[in-house]
């Protein structure tokens, strides 16, 4: 059975260029061992990969966008045609972020399907790629983001990689800013998570592994950016919820993995894999037999 690495990320972090590169880099194993791509970004105008299944040869975001507003209009025109008061209510218009939704929601409904393709190809692939909305929070927090990562994950082995913009993420809030996101997107799937610190031609990640491995060198360095106290001695209020905040982030770190790659250069690409084969033994061994249990 094949790996479903679920690639997730904020916009900007490099995701695309992050499927191509580990796309590339399947190619070019000896012997080749191409993945399966789905591409599920409705909005995306180009992939720098070619995909198996592309979410924009099902739905047309543009068209959704319209069709939507066309749809609102009528039952508006239709319930309260003649009324005084009709030109008050408001006029909805999807909006990009509410194109994107829908057109995810249109495609979720046919997931069985596109299931049923992947599963037939089980066979002869060893990874299946999932490329996500390049807005993280349309995958993250939507009912449709949800039902695709359930149904991906009782079907094969799934683990999530989350792509973070490390030169981006070296002031110390921003970073613990982004590991939260992350901890709630881990405890949200539940699955296998490899945080994957992206662009280390730039800005090699090493202060990331510190302050996940050492916590008091993270507060060291909170505390040198924020400063502790304020004018009359007493810790920030900002101080102390980042104390406490880091002890949540301290548990969270035990689950989980961290690499350093550059889809640029291709750098920390295998280990990435290593990772990846890591997790599918902790996808079998923990979220198994929860998901047996639960049936
Ligand atoms: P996405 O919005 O997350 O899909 O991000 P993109 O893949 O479009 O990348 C955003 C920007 O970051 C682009 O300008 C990329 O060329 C750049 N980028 C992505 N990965 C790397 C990397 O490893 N190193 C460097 N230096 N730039 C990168």
């Amino acid at each position: 059975k094949p790996t479903v690495i679920i690639t997730i990320g904020m916009a900007g972090a490099g995701k695309s260029t992050f499927v191509q590169r580990i796309n590339s880099y399947l190619h070019s194993q000896d012997p080749p061992s191409p993945p399966y791509v789905l591409n599920l970004d409705p909005a995306v105008a180009s992939t720098p990969y070619e995909a198996n299944i592309d979410i924009r040869d099902t739905v047309d975001y543009h068209k959704v966008m319209k069709e939507c507003v066309s749809i609102v209009l009528l039952l508006r025109t239709s319930r309260v045609v003649n009324d005084p008061d009709r030109h008050r209510l408001p006029r909805y218009n999807l909006g990009p972020n509410g194109g994107i939704l829908t057109a995810l929601n249109l495609f979720t409904t046919k997931f069985d399907q596109v299931l049923e393709i992947v599963e037939k190809r089980a066979d002869t692939v060893d990874y299946v790629i999932l490329d996500t909305p390049g807005q993280i929070e349309i995958f993250t927090w939507s009912a449709s983001g949800a039902i695709i990562t359930d149904a991906v994950a009782s079907s094969l082995p799934t683990v999530v990689a989350y792509i973070i913009d490390t030169p981006r993420t070296t002031a110390p809030a921003t970073f613990m800013s982004n590991m939260l996101y992350a901890c709630s997107i881990l405890y949200k799937t539940k699955l296998p998570f490899i945080l994957v610190f992206n662009k280390t031609d730039v800005r090699p990640h090493d202060f990331a592994v510190e302050w996940m491995q050492d916590f008091e060198a993270f507060q060291a360095a909170l505390a040198s950016h924020q400063g502790t106290t304020d004018d009359e001695g007493e810790p920030t209020y900002m101080n102390s919820l980042m104390n406490s905040m880091s002890l949540v982030l301290d548990e969270f770190y035990k689950h989980l993995t961290a690499v350093g790659v550059s889809s640029m250069t291709g750098a920390g690409v295998k280990e990435f894999f290593e990772a990846v084969d890591a997790s599918r033994a902790e996808y079998e061994r923990e979220y198994l037999p929860e998901l047996q249990r639960a049936r």
